[in-house]
C-alpha cells in the first residue's frame, strides 16, 4: 500500500503512478517526470493518476516535498501531461503518451 501525495489515501501501487524527480528534456531543470512502470531510480511519490489528486498535490507543496522540487514546479511538468492525457479523463485526439497508456493498461 502507498499514500497518495494528493489526497492522501492509502491505494494499492497498481493504481498509483509512481512520479520521480527528473530534468526537463529542454531546459535541464527538475522537473516531477511519470515513472508508470516504477523502474526509475532514485526519490519518487505516488499518485492517483488522475487530475484531481495531481492539482492537490500541487496545492499541497506535496512535489516540492517528496521530490525536492522547488515550489509550483509541478504545474506543466511531464507528469502533469501523462496525468492529464490518462484515458479516465481526456478528450484528447492528440495523445502522444498513447502508448504509456497501453502498459498501464495491460497491466491492469
Ligand atoms: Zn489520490
Amino acid at each position: 500500500m502507498r499514500t497518495c501525495i494528493g489526497c492522501r489515501q492509502r491505494a494499492a501501487k497498481r493504481e498509483l503512478l509512481r512520479v520521480v524527480a527528473g530534468s526537463d528534456a529542454t531546459t535541464g531543470g527538475p522537473v516531477a517526470l511519470p515513472d508508470p512502470d516504477g523502474t526509475a531510480p532514485g526519490r519518487g511519490a505516488h499518485l492517483h493518476p488522475v487530475t484531481e489528486c495531481y492539482e492537490l498535490a500541487v496545492r499541497r507543496k506535496a512535489f516540492a516535498r517528496a521530490l525536492r522540487l522547488a515550489a509550483g514546479k509541478g504545474e506543466g511538468s511531464p507528469a502533469h501531461r501523462w496525468v492529464t492525457t490518462s484515458p479516465r479523463d481526456s478528450n484528447s485526439t492528440d495523445r502522444p503518451e498513447k502508448k504509456l497508456e497501453q502498459q498501464l493498461m495491460s497491466t491492469r
